[in-house]
């Protein structure tokens, strides 16, 4: 990124808040809103490979399913940092299970984590929001939200349900000038996928299911998130942008079809 392009964001000196900021996507997220001088503070479950910097980047241990210690968080980054200008809901976790067999107190915990916990987070920083009189959320779904991802318990719900919750906000909350959007990322190399990647077999077989023919990498969420934290996406409100290299769009092209497909 040039800094030309780093500046068209016009994102310096806004503060935004990131979960799941301690790793994986959320760290790119962290590190590309910093590279734009925006001030950043992370509530994750784990900081502590964050080194903090004094009124740029600050950060608080925190489960965001607990929500004494989101609303401690939030008063932290308030004095420490400013009013949020905008939210990243990005802590999320994935557990096994098949419909028939997965276990209900995983399927609770995930939905706990990844749709309560969004809840928590984003009623806390809409109180500092209206105090600013604007803000962006964005909530961190998945493709996952749109195609059952199979023996995965409650993750695909759980993705869905974002997309709607992230709705309800962007119509509650238009008038008072906060916005509410959903990014689906793709397939994407982090610590949380990377089992899937030891074998080579199975990431080339898993690159050639997407138009643009790789794996994705965490700046690639990032960027976009970027965005829609940004006046840049003024009257972006109330969508979801899928972010998965054309992933989408391969199915037909996957489908055997004697004749027509590609040697
Ligand atoms: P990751 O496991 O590498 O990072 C997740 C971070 O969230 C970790 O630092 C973890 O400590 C934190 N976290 C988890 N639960 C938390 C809680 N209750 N409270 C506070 N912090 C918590 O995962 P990732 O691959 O970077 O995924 C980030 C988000 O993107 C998740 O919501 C995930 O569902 C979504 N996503 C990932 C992919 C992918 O391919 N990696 C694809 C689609 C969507």
């Amino acid at each position: 990124m040039t800094s030309e392009s780093v500046d068209w964001l016009n994102i310096s000196n806004k503060t935004f808040i990131v979960t799941g900021g301690g790793r994986g996507i959320g760290k790119a997220i962290v590190d590309t809103l910093l590279a734009s001088d925006a001030k950043v503070g992370v509530i994750d479950k784990d900081v502590e490979d964050i080194e903090t910097i004094t009124g740029r980047l600050a950060a608080q241990s925190a489960d965001i399913t607990d929500v004494n210690s989101i609303e401690q968080a939030a008063e932290h980054f308030q004095s420490t940092l400013g009013l949020a200008d905008g939210l990243v809901n990005c802590a999320g976790l994935f557990s096994p299970g098949s419909i028939s067999e997965v276990d209900l107190s995983e399927w609770d915990r995930v939905i706990n984590t990844n749709l309560k916990g969004a809840l928590i987070c984003s009623r806390t920083f809409i109180k500092q929001m209206l105090q600013k009189g604007r803000g962006s959320i964005v909530h961190i779904s998945s493709i996952a939200a749109h195609f059952p991802q199979t023996n995965s318990g409650a993750y695909s719900a759980s993705k869905a349900a974002i997309l709607q919750l992230s709705k309800q906000i962007a119509v509650e909350h238009g008038a008072n000038n906060i916005r509410s959007n959903a990014v689906c990322p793709g397939m994407i190399r982090t610590p949380l996928s990377e089992p899937f990647y030891l074998d080579d077999s199975i990431r080339t077989a898993r690159e050639s299911m997407t138009a643009s023919g790789r794996i994705g990498e965490p700046e690639d969420i990032a960027n976009a998130v970027a965005f829609l934290l940004s006046s840049r996406a003024e009257y972006v409100n109330a969508t979801e942008m899928v972010v998965d290299g054309g992933f989408e769009a391969t199915p037909m092209h996957l489908v055997p079809r004697p004749g027509y497909n590609a040697k």
